[in-house]
């Protein structure tokens, strides 16, 4: 089985990708459609592409998975895998529903899963409600994202303002009388033309049924989760001291991009400035009023790269420093939507003048839409994937670089002290 997956943004795309390499798979990591030769492509079990269709308009985000399920088809990847976020992050407009529908009719298949449950991040679905470590998705931190706040737990109505297909529930209770039973009772569900079956999860082995109860499905959705638990029935061919020895002679020198507002980029913020990192603040209201020119700032981070500091780039801040930001914006005639990819856009810019200047040996983007916009400023497009360092936060090694390794990560992921052990790695 060769596994395609097409992720709503960089750091899901990166997170399903690293699920892959912790179980051996050889997985190429690409930031859109690639365009690499057939022989690069074919030595690959897997292949994520990263399309940015989050926080677009959902006709487009309909029309670019569409594009990148035909290329998956014609490239031979037998199975397909919407991947999205495991807090579900969507609008009631979009953009889940609409991809499945591309998937769904790109394949020819009729029904698939939706499956967001991550245990190992404590993202759970019992009844059709999701959780954030035993909170309500509406009532976790993910309520107060900056872009697509979560208002809503229950995820059969969430996808249902999303998608005009027929939406079931596979519940525990049938998931945890095992992968045949499992199995009967989707295809029931599917018989009756129940398109979109949510699926139930608490634990790994939960995940690890449904992967087994949909093991010859075409087209599966779901987080990482599910991806973790369909690499595990794939076959492994990566040995790890084939990573240890490109790990080896990584330059030091360092850069963070942080456009993440989630309380874990705040504390590992903080944790890396208690370790020396320098932290290099952009204030967002410059940026909206174009009072901050990304060229000047990028000159100057390089310089102080050059010295030897490790560099932290942010915006990063908290929930109420998000909703001031919002207010000003708002009073500026600048929508919530536009305030973002105002944001993303010159941290985007600024990183990619730090990159031709000093191509940073290690380069981290911290947040789905700031890792998208950076990559794409910097024209890192190819990545092999190594190994994880946290569940979801794989070390990527750019195809087109043998000197830099790239962490990219959703905003709420990895440990406190997540970029203190990148700059320890050799
Ligand atoms: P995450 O993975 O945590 O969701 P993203 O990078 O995907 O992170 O999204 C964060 C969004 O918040 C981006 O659009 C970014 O431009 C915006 N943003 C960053 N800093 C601020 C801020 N201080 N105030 C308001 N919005 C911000």
């Amino acid at each position: 089985m060769r596994l395609g997956i097409i992720a709503d943004d960089n750091t899901g795309a990166s997170d399903a990708a690293g699920m892959l390499s912790e179980q051996g798979v050889r997985t190429l990591l690409c930031t859109s459609i690639p365009s690499l030769p057939d022989d690069v492509l074919s030595s690959y079990s897997a292949l994520v592409i990263g399309t940015r269709t989050r926080s677009i308009d959902p006709q487009e985000a309909h029309a670019r998975t569409r594009e990148a399920a035909v290329f998956l088809n014609r490239h031979a990847f037998s199975k397909v895998q919407i991947k999205y976020c495991s807090t579900f992050d969507s609008t009631r407009e979009g953009n889940i529903g609409q991809m499945i529908d591309a998937a769904l009719d790109a394949c020819g298949a009729e029904s698939t899963i939706v499956c967001p449950a991550l245990p190992v991040n404590g993202r759970t679905t019992r009844d059709g409600m999701h959780y954030v470590n035993g909170v309500l998705l509406s009532q976790s931190p993910m309520k107060d994202h900056p872009i697509n706040p979560m208002t809503d737990a229950n995820l059969l109505r969430w996808l249902g303002y999303q998608t005009a297909r027929k939406i079931g529930l596979l519940p525990l209770k049938q998931i945890r009388r095992g992968i045949s039973a499992a199995g009967e009772y989707l295809q029931q569900l599917a018989a009756e033309g129940i398109a979109c079956i949510v699926t139930d999860a608490e634990t790994d082995h939960d995940i690890d049924v449904i992967a087994g109860a949909t093991a010859s499905w075409k087209v599966i959705t779901g987080g990482s989760g599910i991806t973790s638990a369909i690499a595990k029935r794939m076959n492994a061919s990566i040995h790890p001291d084939e990573w240890n020895i490109r790990l080896r002679h990584m330059p030091a020198s360092m850069l963070v991009v942080s456009g993440s507002c989630s309380p874990a980029s705040l504390r590992q913020i903080a944790y890396a400035e208690q370790s020396g990192f320098h932290i290099y603040p952009a204030n967002p209201m410059d940026i909206l009023r174009e009072d901050w020119d990304p060229a000047y700032h990028g000159n100057r981070i390089s310089r102080h790269m050059a010295q030897g500091s490790k560099v932290i780039l942010c915006t990063t801040s908290d929930a109420s420093g998000v909703a001031a930001v919002h207010r000003e914006a708002d009073a500026l005639g600048i929508s919530t939507l536009e305030a973002g990819e105002a944001i993303t856009r010159s941290l985007a810019l600024c990183a990619s003048v730090v990159c031709s200047t000093i191509p940073p040996g290690r380069l981290v983007l911290s947040g789905g839409e700031t890792s998208g916009a950076v990559c794409a400023a910097a024209e890192l497009h190819a990545f092999e994937t190594g190994p994880p360092l946290s569940p979801g936060v794989p070390i990527c090694f750019p195809l087109n670089n043998s000197n830099q390794l790239v962490v990219m990560k959703s905003g709420n992921f990895g440990s406190d002290d997540l970029y203190e052990r990148i700059a320890a790695i050799h």
